[in-house]
């Protein structure tokens, strides 16, 4: 947004009713506008001066002059964007104010930024409960050195650190579980490879005895201790006994989906 068009709230107005004084600077603002967003100032107008009209300075000792001024820019109409330099802040003031809706989109500002640890701290801090959802479900999912790397980590309240520990605990018991299962699985298709290979070995043991077998050759040769590998009839015999066996071994290949996609 370009600064050009922001109100200067440095600048007298006649409309005014009301001046800040921060760090030395005079702000005029107005109460009615204040009092519509913040219930803080709101009951400071009412209450503690009796007669809202009393009320024509204020001085905010404690507060930052930039800070004010852009919380002030974000509420007054033309209403400034939340940004990364102005949420931390903003928040702080939100909550000291009672002023919901700035709070209301700092968390939508911050709920479009990646996730970090920083964002669940602020969440924690200000009570955004979406925010706090979201950015718990990305804290546990990190490693112990990443959330120990973050600055903000150690500013989390005990209890959430426990929670994010107690859920990674969790998933790793989850994790553990799986692989236990995943393991007898492979123990029980194991077993079964076992078993396919002696009975492959039994087929190809029944191969080479084909050609030592009399009562697999063709009628004429059927009586020959040898083999007559010029017989086109005793030939068909083994080719035919052969194909059969490879027929039976058809479902092994179940074991080895990628092999069998490739000679299909
Ligand atoms: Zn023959």
């Amino acid at each position: 947004m370009d600064d050009s068009v922001l109100h200067d709230f440095t600048q007298p107005d006649q409309l005014s009713d009301l001046t800040l004084i921060v760090q030395g600077t005079n702000l005029f603002v107005h109460k009615s506008y204040l009092a519509e967003w913040s219930g803080v100032w709101r009951r400071m107008f009412l209450e503690d001066y009796g007669n809202p009209e009393e009320a024509k300075e204020i001085f905010l000792s404690d507060k930052k002059l930039n800070e004010i001024t852009e919380l002030l820019h974000c509420i007054y109409a033309t209403q400034k964007p939340i940004s990364e330099e102005n949420v931390s802040y903003l928040l702080e003031l939100s909550d000291e104010y009672e002023i919901e809706r700035i709070k209301k989109r700092c968390e939508e500002f911050l709920l479009n930024q990646e996730r970090s640890i920083q964002s669940l701290y602020l969440a924690q801090k200000h009570g955004l409960k979406i925010l706090f959802k979201v950015s718990f479900e990305f804290a546990k999912t990190r490693t112990v050195e990443e959330l120990e790397s973050s600055s903000e980590y150690k500013l989390l309240d005990k209890d959430v650190v426990i929670k994010i520990y107690s859920e990674k605990v969790n998933m790793m018991r989850n994790y553990a579980n799986d692989l236990r299962q995943s393991e007898s699985r492979l123990e029980i298709t194991c077993d079964k490879l076992k078993v396919e290979k002696e009975n492959m070995k039994r087929s190809l043991q029944l191969v080479q005895d084909i050609w030592t077998t009399p009562n697999k050759r063709c009628y004429k040769h059927i009586t020959e201790e040898k083999f007559d590998f010029s017989c086109s009839d005793c030939n068909d015999k083994v080719r035919w006994e052969i194909r059969r066996l490879c027929v039976e071994g058809q479902h092994v290949r179940v074991y080895f989906p990628s092999q069998s996609k490739h000679k299909k």
